[in-house]
Order: C-alpha cells, then structure tokens, then sequence
C-alpha cells in the first residue's frame, strides 16, 4: 500500500499465531509449524510517500478492536519459569471492555500493539525481533492515543504492525499476553530530517524510549540512555543531569524477558 503523509490506515492484523488457534487443543499443530522467528505476522508493508532515510514517521494509534477471544500460551524450558506444565494454552473471551479468564475471572481489557515498525536500512528483520527499527518492541505504551515515532531508514519507511494483545503483563513473562486478532486505526504522519536512533512514544502526558538487547539489564540501558537524549533535547540538559533527573523521576519497566529473542525495555517520564 502506498499513502501521502498524514493518512489514515486501517490494518486487519492477525494474532501472534497468524488465527491458527481457536481452542487450546490447536496448540500442537501450530507448535509443529511453528518457525519461532516468524511469529507476529504484521500488515504492511506501507510505503509513504517522500520518506526518505534521516525522517521520523509519526504514527497515531487511533483505534484498537478486538476480536472475540484470545489466547494465552506457555510452554516448559523458558526463562522465567522453565517447570512450568505444558505446552498449553488457555482461551481469553472478550466482553466489552472486559477480559474473561476460565473460572470467571475478570479484568479489563488493556489492548496494545506489541509489533510495530519500519523497514531496516538493510537485511531482513523478523517480526519476532525488536530492534532500532521497532518491531517486536511489546511496550505497554504502544495503546490508543499514543503517538510512537520511528526511524526512517529507507526511502518510503516501509512502514509495518501487528501482534495485538488483549492485556500483556510487563514482561511477557510467559512469552505471550492475550494474543488477538484485531483491527487497528491509526495515522501515519512524516517529519522531515528528525529521525531519532530508536522508536520512542508519547503517551498520556509522558515521553517513552524504548530499548532492545540480549539480556534485560542491557535493554534497560538502551532505553535509559534513549529517555536521557529526549529529556536532554526538551529541557536542554547534560547527558548526567537527565539521567540523574530519570533516577529521580523516571520509570523502567520490562517490554518482554521471555528468551528466545532479545528483551525489550523501556523507560517513561511524566512531565
Ligand atoms: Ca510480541
Ligand atoms: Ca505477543
């Protein structure tokens, strides 16, 4: 698809396991097919015209809508808690606003794009791996009226989202949030020469960097280092006066620690 800056887009996304799973007994055979670097399967890609490489794409997510049941996997041998049973899944029905796991318990729903990002400058990206590029980021701030700004590294942007959850815990501990198909709405605006390393997001009154690497500890890094640059530019201060400022003030939080593929993290300052 081809767009002039500041359109509106509406994407039909698949869940993480591209609608393979109904119930949790289709688990099996969509782990026999399974390539676990092409899960996340994202609509795009859309070409915008003008964007060139040192731009910055603009991307309103305007609406979120989901479909009427997601699932929840986890699968023995991960990071987190390797003992655990499986693998399994569990089915999460969708009323309203409302999210309702097996048992009857209920909790609101907290949509989120978990993949969203532009081509990279060369190779090819999975959308299981999240990187300068965005990707498969999983940041919680990624929710309607966020406005997430990404790289241009390519002529056009290539610009590409997906793997919608329900409701994902920070950390994604299992590997999964409420994986769900969904229709996404969102506006894609482009400013020219501003492009900035790494995706980052304002949400709700806060500025977000997001940060990807091998383990989380360096995710974390990336993102705080990220955040230092942003409230640097904003407030004109040093590199050591903001990250003190991000001590004192900021907030870190794990995007997905589930192994496989890097961790992501990021970094949020109210202002
Ligand atoms: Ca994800
Ligand atoms: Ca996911």
């Amino acid at each position: 698809m081809t767009i002039d800056p500041g359109e509106q887009v509406i994407i039909e996304t698949s869940d993480a396991s591209t609608g393979r799973i109904h119930r949790p007994e289709d688990l099996p055979a969509y782990l026999a097919v399974r390539d676990p670097h092409r899960v996340n399967p994202a609509g795009g890609p859309i070409f915008v015209r003008g964007a060139q490489p040192g731009d910055e794409l603009a991307v309103t997510i305007e609406r979120i809508s989901l479909a009427e049941q997601g699932f929840v996997r986890a699968m023995p041998g991960g990071p987190v808690l390797p003992d655990v049973a499986g693998p399994t899944a569990i089915m999460v029905k969708v009323d309203g606003d409302t999210l309702i796991y097996p048992g009857g318990l209920r909790w609101p729903a907290r949509p989120m794009v978990g993949v969203i990002g532009t081509a990279p400058a060369d190779g090819i990206v999975y959308t299981a791996h999240p990187g300068p590029q965005g990707s498969n980021l999983d940041c919680n701030a990624i929710r309607v009226g966020a406005k997430v700004y990404l790289p241009v590294h390519v002529p056009g942007a290539l610009f590409a989202l997906g793997d919608i959850h329900a409701s994902m815990g920070d950390g994604e501990v299992s590997g999964t949030g409420v994986e769900i198909n969904s229709e996404v709405q969102v506006k894609i605006e482009l400013l020219p020469g501003q492009a900035h390393t790494r995706p980052w997001v304002e949400v709700d009154g806060a500025i977000v960097a997001t940060g990807s690497a091998p383990e989380v500890h360096q995710a974390i890094a990336v993102a705080v280092a990220g955040l230092a640059g942003l409230l640097g530019e904003r407030y004109r201060l040093s590199r050591t006066e903001a990250f003190m400022l991000i001590s004192a003030r900021g907030d870190v939080r794990v995007g997905q620690c589930c192994g496989g593929l890097d961790a992501t993290a990021y970094a949020t300052f109210v202002i």
